[in-house]
């Protein structure tokens, strides 16, 4: 395949065929290049498979695939464990568990190949995940925000990615103590990256980073102070991520 086609798409919408692309990246591809995983890697990769167990709002077959995959690395006793093995277990397939084998970005589509997709795809994931373990019950604030942390300091391929989030995490990830300050955590620190990303090379311009979600999104979420600064109303903004990441609300077009 040369030219990708490009796919027409709901720029207000959550993809769930980013978020099936984003899991095929990151346990296929980002994984696969550290061949003994085992330590810090180790409880990273657990906590991150056990939050997709747990949360992933996915069709059928893929949640299954996630169990499937979540029961073989809580099985495994040992320090260390093979990525070879870990992609046996992840590609032991049947008509109802299987984890799709491509990507294939629809929302997170970037204007030209470099840009966007598989970052984009992370953030999309991890909100998703957050909203979910607010709406399903969770009773741990901090479970999916250090599944993020930890997958990200060991596992994120972009470097200087992972030390710009590890240091927003260790000023402030600690005292998150509700679920849904969790939810408002992930936002307020994706706007802060979009503030120091704006404008830099790396940006789509046709994507340009803004303070998300901009007025013409959540209207309610903007208000202005008596000085006539600007300032997010945060329930509006919480009850917007709510619908906006909600497993009802997400697309389905595009699926292999
Ligand atoms: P993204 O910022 O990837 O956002 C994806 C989508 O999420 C947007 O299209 C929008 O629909 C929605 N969204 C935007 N803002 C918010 C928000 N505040 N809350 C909820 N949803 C929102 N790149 C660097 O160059 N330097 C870095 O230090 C860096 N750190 C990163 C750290 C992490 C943990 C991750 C996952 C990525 C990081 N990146 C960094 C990549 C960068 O943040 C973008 O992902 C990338 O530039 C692609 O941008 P994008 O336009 O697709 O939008």
């Amino acid at each position: 395949e040369t030219e990708e086609q490009w796919r027409p798409f709901n720029k207000t919408r959550v993809y769930m065929s980013d978020l099936e692309s984003a899991l095929h990246y990151s346990l296929r591809v980002e994984l696969a290049s550290h061949l003994v995983i085992s330590g810090e890697a180790l409880i990273a990769l657990r906590g991150y498979v056990s939050v997709l167990d747990k949360y992933f709002p996915g069709r059928p077959p893929v949640k299954n695939a996630l169990k499937a995959v979540n029961d073989w690395l809580q099985k495994q006793e040992g320090t260390s464990i093979n990525y070879s093995d870990f992609s046996k277990a992840l590609d032991t397939t049947s008509a109802d568990s299987y984890l799709p084998k491509a990507v294939r970005w629809v929302g997170c589509q970037g204007s030209k190949q470099h840009y966007r997709g598989y970052p984009c795809a992370m953030w999309t994931l991890f909100h998703t995940l957050t909203v979910q373990a607010l709406e399903t019950g969770s009773k741990d604030p901090q479970e999916v925000l250090q599944a993020m942390r930890r997958y990200v300091s060991s596992f994120f391929g972009c470097r200087p990615c992972a030390v710009h989030f590890e240091t927003m995490a260790q000023e402030s990830m600690d005292n998150v103590n509700s679920l849904r300050v969790a939810v408002l955590w992930l936002w307020s620190r994706h706007n802060r990256v979009n503030a120091r990303l704006a404008g830099e090379l790396s940006e789509d311009p046709h994507f340009p980073k803004v303070q998300w979600p901009p007025p013409d999104l959540c209207p309610a979420c903007h208000s202005l102070k008596p000085s006539g600064e600007h300032t997010w109303v945060q329930d509006e903004v919480l009850a917007f991520l709510r619908n906006y990441y909600s497993a009802q609300h997400l697309l389905h077009d595009f699926l292999s």
